[in-house]
């Protein structure tokens, strides 16, 4: 690990003195703080804010992101506050810190974890389960106020993933399944396929360990049996290419993520026959017609399956993707499936919007609204393969939640509510008598005063007397739910004892 080397990654798409000299404070200062910590690993702590920017760094993001990455952990894990990083590095990089850290709030449920077993979650307590596990993602888009942010966090996942061995198992099964049900989730739907698949392969060993090793048995004999069908496969597409003069950038065999390989064999029924995409060919041409010029000659060369044709060109996938997919009787009546797309298609499946938004779009933050992500909006709206439908176009949208908020209470429960609410709307949205017998609230720790604006990730405890069972008048004043503002006039008004019928 060396400055030198993420220097190096940068200057790559962007040789600037400015910013190198930019990651270069933000490297310093960040070894400074965490100078004496040790990650679980046995490792210095730098090495992992290091590695998380090297990953974004790969990926084309600008300086700031980078320098962001760098100082991802500084505020959370020493005691050097916001307003340090904010004088040091402007308020831009303080806003994606400030960002991160409050991101670390996100987490699922304890009793979740430990109290269903992953494979027994069929039961009527899944349901209940997937809402907690919504209100989650929900809560982690409405926090985010720049999607820079979110990729970061994704970063810093895949590396925090990269290195779960070394964490206690409690821990493990925590963090993969927060990956494997919220962060991968997040990332598939902002069209991000690489980081999507790697961070569910990395998850899906402690969350499902015997699962695991059964598909990667499966897979293991399917890729060893088309191995040989692959190579064939490959050389002949290039050959008819050449004799049909389409340039051709690259083929290559690419095989399924074995969570995806999972998931696909449940909807199956574990046969395998019914799969044909475990390994693919890749082919990559230089324009949308040769893609279509390409998909004649495959299917010129070898008979193609019915049904299987997919102009992803034509129609994208809900959150982007875009290619043609065919599957043919290949080399020796081989099945195979072949995938053409263009290299712009290519850096977009496997970025996603992260494609759009590196280096050489603005330096500014982006604020997450319809105006900026309009063509996510779209996306939610043709969504053709999601069962969950309404509930994706919901995340996609990133700025449907503004009129939303999302709180903890102490025992990590999720509630929804709507922008502004009181802690007295918290207390009626747990229990009418919880709200009559409200005193005082704490949030995060500390005494608020009633009226206080609840804010997203905000852990909220009601503190109540048993001798103060009845509302205030002054509550009405402040209150934004109309559950609460019907509870206080039923009492007040005494309506909550009117059923005398006998
Ligand atoms: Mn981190």
């Amino acid at each position: 690990m060396n400055l030198q080397e993420l220097i190096d990654i940068v200057d790559k798409y962007n040789k600037n003195s400015d910013d190198q000299e930019f990651i270069k404070k933000a490297y310093t200062f960040a070894c400074s703080a965490h100078r004496n910590q040790l990650r679980a690993t046995g490792e210095p702590f730098i090495v992992h804010p290091f590695e998380v920017a090297k990953i974004l760094a790969n990926d084309n993001h600008s300086a700031a992101v980078v320098a962001a990455a760098l100082l991802h952990d500084v505020v959370e894990d020493t005691s050097i506050a916001k307003e340090k990083i904010q004088s040091e590095f402007g308020n831009e990089i303080a806003d994606l810190v400030d960002g991160l850290t409050k991101l670390q709030k996100i987490k699922i449920k304890k009793s979740w974890l430990f109290s269903i077993n992953p494979l027994e979650r069929s039961s009527v307590r899944k349901k209940e389960y997937e809402l907690h596990l919504e209100n989650l993602r929900k809560m982690l888009v409405a926090m985010t106020k720049d999607i820079r942010i979110i990729f970061i966090k994704l970063a810093d996942r895949l590396h925090n993933m990269q290195t779960l061995y070394a964490l206690p198992q409690e821990k493990q099964q925590q963090i993969a399944e927060e990956t494997l049900e919220i962060y991968a989730p997040i990332a598939h739907r902002l069209g991000m396929g690489k980081l999507k698949g790697e961070l569910e392969d990395l998850a899906f060993h402690y969350v499902y360990p015997s699962e695991f090793e059964q598909t990667k048995k499966i897979a293991g004999r399917e890729y060893a049996n088309k191995e040989k069908y692959m190579e064939k496969a490959k050389y002949k597409i290039t050959e008819a290419l050449k004799e049909n003069s389409v340039p051709l950038i690259d083929v290559s065999g690419r095989k399924k993520h074995l969570y995806s390989l999972r998931k696909k064999l449940k909807k199956h029924d574990n046969d395998i026959e019914k799969i044909y995409d475990i390994v693919a060919v890749r082919i990559i041409v230089d324009t949308t017609e040769n893609c279509y010029k390409t998909l004649g000659i495959i299917h010129k060369l070898w008979r193609p399956l019915i049904g299987r044709i997919k102009d992803y060109i034509a129609m994208p996938k809900p959150n982007g993707y875009q290619s043609l997919h065919t599957t043919v009787f290949g080399p020796n009546g081989s099945i195979i499936e072949i995938q053409i797309r263009t290299p712009k298609m290519h850096d977009k499946a496997e970025k996603g919007i992260a494609a759009h938004w590196n280096y050489k779009t603005t330096q500014k933050p982006i604020a997450i609204s319809k105006e900026n992500y309009s063509w996510i909006n779209e996306l939610g709206q043709i969504d053709t393969t999601s069962t969950d439908k309404k509930e994706w176009s919901e995340i996609l949208k990133l700025d449907f939640f503004k009129d939303r908020i999302f709180v903890f209470t102490p025992t990590g429960d999720v509630h929804n509510l709507p922008s502004g609410a009181t802690p007295v709307d918290f207390a009626y949205s747990i229990h009418t008598e919880v709200g009559n017998t409200t005193v005082g609230a704490k949030v995060n720790g500390h005494i608020v005063k009633i009226n206080y604006q609840l804010q997203n990730g905000d852990i909220v405890d009601i503190i109540r007397s048993k001798k103060s069972n009845q509302p205030k008048r002054d509550w009405l004043k402040f209150v934004k739910t109309s559950r609460a503002r019907d509870k206080i006039k039923n009492k007040l008004l005494g309506k909550s004892k009117l059923p005398f019928i006998n």
